[in-house]
Formats: C-alpha cells, structure tokens, sequence
C-alpha cells in the first residue's frame, strides 16, 4: 500500500493584525478585505481598498494563523 499524504492548500489571503498608527490599538482584520477598516479606538483608516489591492496604513503589521 502506497503512503500517501494528505495535502492541505494554503489559503490565498489570511487575517492579519495591524497595530493603529495613532493610538496603538491592534485589530485582526481579513487580509483580502474589500472594504475600508477603520481604528475601534481613534478611527484612523487602517486599511484602505484601493482598486484590488488593499492599502495598510497601520504598522506592526503580523498574519495571524
Ligand atoms: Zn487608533
């Protein structure tokens, strides 16, 4: 009997936690976000769409698994 091994993809977008730019706040968004993200906190825009591509603003930015 052949070992084989089951092969799970790797999903193409992910959640990923952005730190705010002004009053440190860190939120966990959908990387692949087609809407605008705005700071809980302060509502400085976080992440931004701009034509397909998603614009971070903030900094400390990490994927979350
Ligand atoms: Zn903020």
């Amino acid at each position: 009997m052949k070992n084989s091994r089951i092969h799970i993809p790797q999903p193409r977008s992910s959640f990923i936690s952005i730190q705010c730019q002004e009053c440190g706040t860190s939120r966990v968004v959908f990387s692949a976000s087609s809407l605008k993200i705005n700071c809980e906190k302060c509502n400085a825009i976080l992440v931004e769409n701009t034509g397909g591509t998603a614009k971070i603003h903030g900094t400390n930015t990490s994927r979350v698994d």
